[in-house]
């Protein structure tokens, strides 16, 4: 079982998190949170966009790995809200 974790854990590996420095089962479970709180996924959008722009701007030419993929599709669902 995957342990749920609270939003201070999730923002606080949100940065690893992008940077793929997470194990699979920790990047699963910052996922699991964004997908269920509103208030960490604007962050999370906030921080990837940031991210993005500048890995955009280090390297142009890379192709996107499967957890660049993964993430990308995590960031365009919408978190289940009230
Ligand atoms: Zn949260």
């Amino acid at each position: 079982m995957v342990r749920a974790i609270d939003c201070a854990d999730a923002v606080a590996r949100l940065q690893d998190y992008f940077k793929r420095e997470l194990t699979p089962e920790l990047a699963q479970e910052v996922e699991r949170h964004l997908q269920h709180c509103g208030g960490c996924f604007a962050h999370a959008r906030f921080e990837e966009n940031f991210l993005l722009m500048l890995e955009t701007r280090a390297r142009r030419d890379s192709c996107p790995s499967a957890l660049r993929m993964r993430i990308v599709h995590t960031l365009r669902l919408d978190p289940e809200r009230d």
